[in-house]
């Protein structure tokens, strides 16, 4: 076996928290060794959030361009997508290269190490990489950050085709004439629409009854209906049950049709592989989906774990959030443990899909007395001077014993930044009676806030 070389903590994993975790540790002064096996900064900048938001923003406009007529005068676009993807490759990614974000992390006096890390027994860490092996034992501890991969379904025939996922989309050079979109969860929907936009003409095959499922079943009914609005083919309920290719089109064969088009986008969840990680030389279950952890992100006896391995929502934000307080466990500057009781999600479509806290069916599965409220967009001040791409609704979930919002969700223009007065609300616990009596600024979108508030109870 090799020599251990030793430090201080072994970051596994420099996702969005991870490096985060080992930036704030290095600048501590702690000796920390950051492995990374792909990109430092993980998914996000490269492959999720920031690649595909820039899409959105672009996909967007156009859209807008579109709703000129009838409001400003006239407008014609000719979408091009040699902008977006120049942007990606040198806005966005510096064409997939992280020195940035690996010299950010040196210059604090980390220690990168490239390659695979495997857990091989309490405080040790077993990288594999392009220069042989090499083994840590970390003083401190273990922090996992080691993300998710695309889950890619046993469906016969897709293994071997030219399928995309999301760390192919963000690559594409151009757009292709036709896509099928597998799977209507954030990612697909929000990828579906944009590519609708720049004139794919794009199927979403869903198998559960409805897009978006984790949302209100009403975010989900007005997003289907924009979609077909705008030219989207929308297939719920309808699990796909093989695929096939025959060098230039694939095929999806649904029960009772077949779907064909250039291009296949796989977007059907993500998937954590613990048994590769070694997880259960720690004690932890290599079978599980997830990595339980308490309060302050502690897995196992010197071992924390963060970001989406947790299950907490697989969001930037929530791995930077655990982020800090495994960062603060391990110094030991104690402070508040992590609370998910109001986490924020927002998918990115047009319009935004933003929520927190529990859905109405959520609530009363936990057996609350539950009051919902809903104001519809266009009928607000603001929604009608908007007027066109104005759709959208606020619905407040109120725990009618505790009088205090424990759910809400916003969908509209802006329905993403809309949504943090609703998270105010929910983290705070904030009484309605209070919510209800202050002036929110006219004509605003979040004013519709005040409106489904007063609607609590009537619907
Ligand atoms: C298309 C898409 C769009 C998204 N949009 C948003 C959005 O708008 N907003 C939002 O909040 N979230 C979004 N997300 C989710 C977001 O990208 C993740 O939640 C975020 O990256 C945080 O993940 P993480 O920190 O757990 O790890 P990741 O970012 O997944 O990083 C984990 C890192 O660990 C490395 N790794 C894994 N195993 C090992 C090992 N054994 N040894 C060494 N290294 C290893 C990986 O190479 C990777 O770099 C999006 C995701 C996708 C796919």
């Amino acid at each position: 076996m090799d020599q251990p070389e030793h430090t201080d903590v072994v970051v596994i994993g420099m996702g969005p928290g991870g490096e985060y975790a080992a930036d704030a540790l290095a600048e501590a002064g702690l000796h920390v060794t950051g492995v990374e096996s792909r990109l430092v900064g993980g998914e996000c900048p490269y492959y999720g959030c920031v690649p595909t938001k820039m899409m959105i923003r672009a996909g967007n406009l156009i859209a807008e361009t579109r709703r000129v007529p009838g409001m400003a005068g006239t407008s014609t676009v000719t979408p091009d997508w040699s902008p977006v993807a120049l942007r990606i490759r040198e806005e966005a990614t510096d064409y997939w290269n992280d020195k940035v974000a690996a010299d950010r992390f040196t210059d604090k006096g980390g220690h990168l190490v490239r390659g695979r890390a495997k857990i091989t027994g309490a405080g040790q860490v077993t990288v594999t990489g392009a220069d042989g092996t090499r083994v840590f034992t970390a003083r401190k501890g273990i922090v996992i950050n080691t993300g998710t991969d695309p889950a890619i379904p046993p469906l016969q025939g897709l293994a071997g085709t030219p399928y995309w996922t999301n760390r192919d989309i963000v690559q594409a050079e151009q757009v292709p004439e036709s896509m099928i979109v597998l799977g209507g969860g954030a990612i697909g929907a929000e990828l579906a629409q944009v590519f609708a936009r720049f004139g794919t003409a794009v199927t979403v095959v869903e198998a559960l009854p409805r897009l978006i499922s984790f949302e209100e079943p009403e975010a989900s009914a007005l997003i289907e209906r924009i979609f077909s609005a705008e030219g989207i083919r929308v297939c719920t309920d309808a699990p796909a049950e093989r695929v096939s290719h025959n060098g230039t089109r694939f095929m999806v064969h649904l029960d009772m049709s077949t779907l064909t088009a250039e291009r296949l986008l796989v977007s059907t969840g993500r998937r954590v592989d613990l048994a590769a990680l070694g997880v259960a030389a720690v004690g932890l279950d290599d079978q599980a989906r997830v990595i339980p952890t308490d309060g302050w992100m502690r897995a196992a006896d010197g071992v924390w774990a963060i970001g989406d391995v947790t299950g907490k929502g697989a969001f930037t934000h929530m791995s930077m959030y655990q982020a800090a307080i495994a960062v603060r466990d391990i110094l030991g500057q104690g402070g508040e443990p992590a609370d998910y009781r109001a986490v924020p999600r927002v998918t990115f479509t047009d319009p935004e899909v933003g929520s927190v806290g529990l859905t109405e069916e959520q609530a009363r599965a936990a057996g609350l007395r539950v009051r919902t409220g809903t104001a519809q967009v266009p009928y607000s001040a603001r929604g009608w001077i908007h007027k066109a791409g104005n759709d959208g609704f606020i619905k407040v979930i109120e725990d009618a014993d505790r009088s205090v919002l424990v759910g809400a969700t916003s969908v509209g223009p802006y329905g993403g930044e809309v949504l943090s007065a609703l998270q105010v609300a929910v983290r705070a616990d904030v009484p309605v009676a209070t919510l209800r009596n202050m002036p929110y600024a006219y004509p605003t979108f979040y004013r519709a806030i005040e409106d489904a508030l007063a609607k609590l109870g009537s619907s």
